[in-house]
């Protein structure tokens, strides 16, 4: 049976770059059922709503999600349950989407676009596994309130709880062994266990986990150290997993690394495998429409896609070598463009990635 994939391309850049995955995954020889629906701003102004019942029911019922990018500043006076960006949120709720795999790979072609000298980074290849749906951004209670005691009783402080439940980090965790285990077998787990108890949990129950993976080498890392860990020598990570604050500050950290967000994909996956894949980066509003965006963040995403939920890794091999290819033979988008190589806009770029393929 052919596997169901709702295609969701969203706002701004997001119908362009996802047109191009479309076209390589039309170029696999495989049938996928791709149907397609509004989400996010593009949503709003159809249905009156970001993440419209119809939109979710697809999604619910594929395989996976191929998702471009949502958001637009004229959104931004609405009010929040309505604004574009809220469509992830529900979809990460509604499906239960706690895993996040977000890759920083450093092209050697692209050496020269990160802030780091090309000797520290170049042939950087990272895995950071972060946990999505607990931590401090869910815990309860939280709000704003009169301080009862310390210093500054009497004064407006505002506070947020942070917590995870171990059945929450058991199942990140073994995530994270598994993934190292079809890498370089070493998994780091960034916490902050000598301050925080939530980090201690998250060390204990790594820790026993780990007993389950004799073949992985397991480290322990706090989260201030591996921030800077990731800018003084990034190569001495393969996988990190860690919990969703410090996920989503050390992963933006680590795309920053590779120099261009127009490359990065991401995968957000939940108990049964089904996902959620596209791009890290947003919808680009101020190049929409234009034919500039870099649609290789996409098509990588969609590569994830078939590694993770559609079982066939060697199809995702296939695209990834295509991309490596196309960046071999010097075409740029002008997000990577440096002196030199060849300036292509979008639809060019997917062109040159079909044509690797073939
Ligand atoms: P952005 O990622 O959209 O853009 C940041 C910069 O990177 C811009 O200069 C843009 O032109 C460039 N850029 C991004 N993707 C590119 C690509 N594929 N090729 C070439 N250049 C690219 O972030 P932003 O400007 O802060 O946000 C714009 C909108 O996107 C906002 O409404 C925001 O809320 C939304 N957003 C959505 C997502 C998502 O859909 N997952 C994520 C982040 C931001």
């Amino acid at each position: 049976m052919a596997h169901k994939i709702a295609v969701l391309p969203g706002d701004g850049i997001g119908p362009e770059i996802i047109e191009q995955a479309v076209r390589v995954l039309g170029a696999l020889g495989q049938s996928f059922e791709l149907q397609e629906a509004k989400v996010g701003g593009a949503a709003f102004d159809a249905f009156e709503h970001p993440l419209p019942p119809a939109t979710l029911a697809l999604a619910k019922n594929a395989s996976a999600v191929l998702f471009g990018a949502v958001g637009d500043w004229k959104y931004d006076s609405l009010p929040r349950e309505f604004r574009p960006e809220q469509a992830i949120l529900g979809l990460r709720r509604e499906l239960g989407l706690f895993a996040n795999f977000r890759p920083a790979i450093l092209y050697p072609e692209l050496a020269s676009a990160s802030s780091l000298r090309p000797e520290i980074v170049s042939g950087l290849n990272i895995l950071i596994l972060r946990e999505l749906t607990g931590d401090i951004y869910f815990g309860k209670p939280r709000g704003v309130r009169t301080a009862e005691d310390g210093p500054f009783k009497g004064e407006r402080e505002g506070y947020d709880t942070m917590r995870y439940a171990e059945p929450e980090i058991r199942r990140i965790a073994h995530l994270g062994f598994q993934a190292a285990q079809k890498r370089s077998k070493r998994l780091c787990s960034v916490d902050k266990a000598n301050v925080l108890e939530t980090s201690q949990l998250w060390r204990d129950i790594v820790i026993e986990v780990a007993r389950e993976y004799p073949d992985v080498e397991l480290s322990h890392m706090y989260v201030d150290n591996a921030a800077m860990q990731l800018v003084r020598a990034p190569r001495q990570f393969d996988v990190i997993v860690t919990g969703n604050l410090f996920g989503d500050i050390l992963s933006d950290e680590a795309a920053m690394l590779t120099g261009s967000i127009g490359m990065l994909p991401s995968a957000s996956l939940n108990a049964s495998g089904q996902g959620l894949y596209e791009p890290s980066h947003g919808s680009a509003p101020d190049i929409a429409g234009k034919g500039l965006a870099n649609p290789l963040a996409t098509i990588l995403s969609a590569a994830m896609m078939l590694r993770y939920s559609l079982d066939m890794a060697p199809l995702a091999d296939r695209i990834e070598a295509a991309v490596g290819k196309v960046l071999a033979q010097g075409l740029r988008t002008a997000d990577i463009y440096e002196e030199g190589t060849t300036k292509v806009g979008t639809a060019q770029m997917g062109d040159a990635v079909l044509k690797a393929l073939a």
